[in-house]
């Protein structure tokens, strides 16, 4: 976690020095009616046209950063802070290293290159040193680059024969007033017609303003328990901090906000959904167990035992169920689902089961309807596959059977419980592989009369914690034993040097008729910089696999093109599979037993973990091969981390105590799409905002109590788009 606040270096200037703050000061609550109250709380929702300032022009360049209300606007942080309390110099200033400075122009000039563009090549002085800038292609700029006057410029500082250098650095003038009154200055994200500096000024208004005046919503008692900030001083130390402790603590109070908030939403629309009964699914042991006695070849282990029972006890409520099955790769989920829909089967319910994509669900369907014949019992239940790739008569015909309830339980994508599909009675839906079955998918159907038991299943690793945030409303089981027998998987880091031997263990590997994967990930760039890059990688393996067949797979193919290859992989028919991420190859090809994962430093352990997951599957012993593109020491532990421990649920607490919660949930919508500061969701504040959300519900699970009636409003307005302010 790089630290946000930037030091910047600069000759003397007149600043003040910085002031340390180990607990954040709490005022005396101001006694206000709460109607009152309610109401300023709402005018957060006012449209940013009510600020001083801002007219129609600027209430445009605002929506380009989605800033429409208030409340966006004082949710807009700044991308960083300048820290003009802790100054060196341009003598100090060392390459490849970004940095702020702050400088004065003592001369430039405009180069001609050849005959169209011409580049402005400034130079600046702070006292201690010469700082030679060029903004290419930027000759406009010449006006603005007066001798005398002062800039601030941030940018990567590179030296040409020991001189420093910059070239098309962020600028901005200085502005007098930050100087005089705060040391660090926030840098906000900008969009065309509105400068830094005006930002900021509209900024402090707004932010100066509501500090003051916002009610606290968070009852006292919460704070005192977890020695958080009040909101006001919050606001004000997270846009304008006075120093840096004064930044963290406004930052924790942001982030337990966001959490608390966040989860007292789910909390309360998990009841609201509870409310409405689901057809209890009651089955006796007797059939429980002769079911899993003729279907499944093995015994279950310890946890899919102790996962079926949490479902049986669940389904057998007039309660909808709402459970996240979480289970590394391999672990066996599939047996658990297929359980859980026999379930409604014995009942005389439907049931359903959804996967991410066509092709997993023609997986999914072939072995799950062969296991099904296995049912004890006279009557079989009646399996069918329904995705986009079938006719439009199978399709129809499908569609008609789970009208009529001649289907007993249907597998497909998310399409199944979507487009024109009516149940006659679903009574429950396993979803496989989504991270999280919506608020608006329970809604549609609900929209059909529907209320089934909801299993969800997920392969990613999200440490328990941050689990039971995220996913507030479902209750979790975790699969945490693998079915014996497995042989681990080989981990090796591999430094550049070695490609060529890991190249000749992979023909080995083909050679005795095994296939692999070779995993060529782009981070941070667009889909087509990712595709054409993978299709030159492609073409490098080709080469150096010429004796083999090597196909492609990437992002920016059609569906159908994708499915293509997957299905020529999974045949047999293509040797090495290059692909550029995982969500493609969730399919399973027990016969490829290496993968290469390339650029293997620039992920978190837990998607590594997942990439890994490809291979080990079948009998053969199975290769992983890391290969970092930068090596520091701290990838390398990071990495070694994998050649030591195949428990994916290690391995995300350590990415996460490492980096944070973004790259366990990625860009996962959350309940309020502006979920910000990911990396700020330290193990620490979502233990407190999860203990502290329980106590809460606990408490006052409609928050009606006096002391949570803003809360709730709080809650309420976050969460519910119909509140509004006109
Ligand atoms: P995942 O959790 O990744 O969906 P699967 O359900 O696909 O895992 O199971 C992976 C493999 O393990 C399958 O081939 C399955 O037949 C096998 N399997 C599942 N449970 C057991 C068990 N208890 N004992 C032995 N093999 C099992
Ligand atoms: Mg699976």
């Amino acid at each position: 976690m790089s630290d946000p606040i930037e030091v910047l270096h600069t000759g003397q200037l007149d600043i003040p020095t910085e002031i340390r703050l180990a607990r954040p000061p709490r005022s005396p609550r101001p006694n206000v009616d709460p109607e009152a109250a309610t109401d300023i709380m709402r005018g957060l929702r006012a449209s940013v046209e009510t600020v001083r300032g801002i007219g129609p022009k600027m209430v445009e360049s605002l929506a380009n950063l989605n800033v429409h209300t208030i409340e966006d606007m004082l949710a807009l942080l700044p991308r960083r802070y300048d820290d003009y309390t802790r100054l060196t110099s341009i003598s100090r200033l060392v390459p490849t290293q970004n940095t702020t400075v702050i400088a004065t122009v003592r001369r430039s000039e405009l180069k001609a290159i050849k005959s169209k563009r011409k580049d402005l090549w400034v130079e600046f002085y702070d006292g201690t040193g010469t700082l030679h800038v060029t903004f290419f292609g930027q000759h406009y700029l010449s006006r603005t680059f007066q001798p005398s006057t002062q800039f601030v410029l941030h940018g990567r500082v590179t030296a040409f024969r020991g001189q420093p250098q910059m070239t098309n650095p962020e600028w901005e003038q200085i502005d007098p007033e930050n100087l005089r009154q705060i040391g660090i200055v926030p840098i906000y994200p900008l969009t065309e017609g509105i400068s830094g500096r005006t930002m900021r000024r509209l900024m402090r208004d707004t932010v100066t303003y509501w500090a003051e005046r916002l009610p606290d919503y968070m009852p006292v008692t919460v704070l005192e328990r977890t020695d958080l900030a009040d909101l006001g001083w919050a606001i004000k130390n997270l846009h304008f901090p006075e120093g840096h402790d004064h930044l963290a603590h406004a930052r924790n109070r942001y982030v337990f906000d966001e959490l608390l908030l966040m989860q007292l939403s789910i909390l309360a629309t998990r009841r609201e959904w509870q409310s409405t009964p689901a057809e209890p699914l009651p089955v006796d042991d007797g059939f429980m167990d002769e079911f899993i006695a003729s279907v499944f070849p093995y015994s279950l282990t310890t946890a899919q035992q102790r996962a079926i029972a949490d479902i049986r006890h669940d389904a057998a409520k007039p309660i909808p169920m709402n459970r996240l099955l979480q289970g590394d790769v391999g672990s066996g989920k599939t047996a658990v689902a297929i359980s859980a829909m026999i379930l409604a089967f014995a009942n005389g319910k439907q049931a359903a089961l959804m996967a991410p994509t066509g092709i997993l669900a023609e997986q999914h369907y072939r072995s799950i309807s062969r296991q099904l014949e296995a049912t004890p019992g006279d009557r079989k239940p009646h399996v069918a596959l329904l995705t986009s790739a079938l006719s439009a008569a199978d399709k129809r015909a499908v569609i008609a059977g789970l009208a009529d309830g001649s289907i007993d339980i249907v597998i497909g994508t998310h399409a199944v419980i979507e487009e024109g599909v009516t149940f006659q009675n679903l009574g429950l839906a396993v979803i496989d592989e989504q991270h999280r079955f919506g608020v608006q998918q329970r809604g549609r159907l609900r929209g059909k009369g529907l209320n089934p038991h909801v299993l969800v299943m997920t392969a990613t690793p999200i440490p328990r914690t941050l689990a039971l945030t995220l996913f507030a409303d479902l209750d979790l089981t975790v699969l945490d034993e693998m079915p014996p027998g497995r042989t681990p998987i080989d981990t090796y880091i591999i430094p550049d040097v070695k490609r060529e031997r890991m190249y000749r263990f992979v023909e080995e590997q083909l050679e005795q008729g095994r296939q692999a994967f070779i995993v060529h990930p782009l981070v941070e760039a667009s889909e087509t910089i990712e595709a054409a890059s993978a299709v030159e990688e492609y073409e490098r393996l080709s080469q150096v696999f010429y004796r083999y067949r090597v196909g492609l797979l990437h992002g920016k193919m059609r569906p159908a093109e994708k499915d293509d290859i997957m299905g020529a992989f999974s045949h047999g028919e293509i040797d090495v599979l290059v692909t550029t991420s995982v969500a493609e190859v969730g399919v399973d090809v027990p016969n490829a037993n290496v993968i290469i994962i390339e650029g293997a430093n620039r992920f978190g352990l837990a998607q590594l973990h997942q990439f890994r997951g490809r291979v080990g599957r079948g009998q053969h012993k199975s290769t992983c091969f890391l290969v970092p593109d930068a090596d520091t020491p701290e990838s390398e532990a990071r990495l070694k981390a994998l050649t030591e421990t195949t428990d994916g649920f290690k391995l995300a607490e350590i990415d996460w105590q490492q980096r944070g919660a973004c790259d366990l949930i990625g860009t996962r919508q959350s309940g309020r799409s502006k979920l910000q500061l990911l990396h700020a969701m330290v193990p620490h504040l979502v233990d407190m905002a999860q203990r502290e959300a329980r106590t809460l519900f606990e408490e006052d699970p409609y928050l009606t109590l006096p002391e949570h009636r803003l809360l709730a409003e709080r809650v309420a307005m976050l969460y519910d788009p119909e509140i509004d302010v006109s």
